[in-house]
């Protein structure tokens, strides 16, 4: 049963208070807060790894065209690296790109020994084949963790750089003390960014796993007796409250706009909090969390550098 007494102990950051709750009584899982302690822990260790090597460590991010909200993806997390102490090297590139060019720019990168990670903010314009560039970059610095051999590592129980939104949820998970191991849990949406790493992640963390997508049969079903629910669709309260098995832990991955300009999950949330044990807020739930994540597989490309692990292909 997916109810709260399964918690080792819901986390409340190093204060001890008492965690925060939506209006019904769930949890709210603070990704705002738990982000800033991550962020707090790479700063740290990216100070450690400028003293031994001599410099900071490095991610590059590559944009291009002019999609706005890539903009503000970009803007955040090249902010969010500055303020670790990890040096960024920003690429804006026209829409007007070529793909060989944008896959030379990534040779550059792979070959720069200040960069430890690459990012390449999706989307790429038609035109460009995002799986050819995502293929190019090396898997050693891929940060976004969506390179197939990162994917594939996942998959074999030895994950490498994991992909940030589903490892920022699982950290989430983890810090309030949800057990994981033998819960039913399910993803609604399937892509390749989000939805599949997400399922294997929950296969890592020992969760029985059910992953929906525009061929499942019977949403509803599947959502209801779920104790864990993923939502990844990019359609706004998509999943109404009343899905909801009561107790349930919900993850609110989903980002979208509503017609009045305000930020809202694939969850129906008010609904949804009077039932669930604990719920992610949008804004302020899983996307702190992913530029959090971001930054610690930086940190963690530049630390493997001067300590490769002999379980991993070179
Ligand atoms: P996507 O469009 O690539 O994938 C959506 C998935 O939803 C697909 O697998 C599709 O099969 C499934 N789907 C669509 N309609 C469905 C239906 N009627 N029934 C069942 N499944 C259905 O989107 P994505 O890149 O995975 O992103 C999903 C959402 O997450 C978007 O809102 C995106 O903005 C957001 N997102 C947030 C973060 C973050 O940091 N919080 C990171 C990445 C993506």
């Amino acid at each position: 049963m997916g109810d709260r007494s399964r918690a080792s102990g819901a986390a409340t950051g190093d204060t001890g208070a008492a965690p925060l709750r939506a209006t019904g009584g769930a949890i709210l899982l603070d990704g705002k807060a738990l982000a800033a302690k991550v962020r707090a822990g790479v700063a740290l260790r990216a100070a450690r790894f400028t003293t031994r090597a001599g410099r900071p460590p490095g991610l590059a991010v590559v944009r291009v065209g002019e999609d706005p909200a890539s903009a503000v993806y970009v803007r955040n997390k090249l902010k969010a690296s500055r303020e670790a102490g990890i040096a960024s090297f920003a690429h804006d590139l026209p829409a007007s790109v070529s793909e060989a060019q944008l896959l030379a720019l990534i040779g550059e990168l792979n070959r720069d020994a200040r960069v430890d990670g690459i990012l390449v903010q999706l989307p790429v314009p038609a035109g460009v084949d995002a799986n050819r560039v995502m293929d190019a970059v090396d898997p050693a610095k891929d940060v976004d963790g969506f390179h197939p051999a990162n994917t594939g590592l996942l998959a074999q129980k030895r994950p490498r750089l994991r992909p940030c939104t589903p490892y920022g949820v699982i950290r989430l998970a983890q810090e309030y003390g949800i057990a994981l191991p033998g819960m039913r849990a399910t993803v609604v949406g399937a892509s390749n960014i989000v939805g599949r790493p997400m399922a294997l992640e929950l296969l890592l963390a020992r969760a029985t796993v059910t992953v929906c997508h525009t061929g499942t049969r019977d949403l509803k079903s599947e959502v209801e007796r779920a104790e864990l629910v993923v939502a990844a669709v990019g359609k706004a309260g998509f999943i109404p409250g009343d899905w909801i098995r009561p107790g349930a832990a919900v993850f609110d991955v989903g980002i979208n706009r509503t017609p009045s300009g305000k930020l809202v999950g694939d969850v129906d949330f008010e609904p949804a909090a009077r039932r669930a044990g604990w719920i992610t807020p949008v804004p302020g739930g899983i996307g702190p969390m992913t530029i959090a994540m971001l930054l610690t597989n930086t940190v963690e490309a530049a630390e493997a550098k001067h300590a490769p692990r002999a379980d991993l292909p070179p």
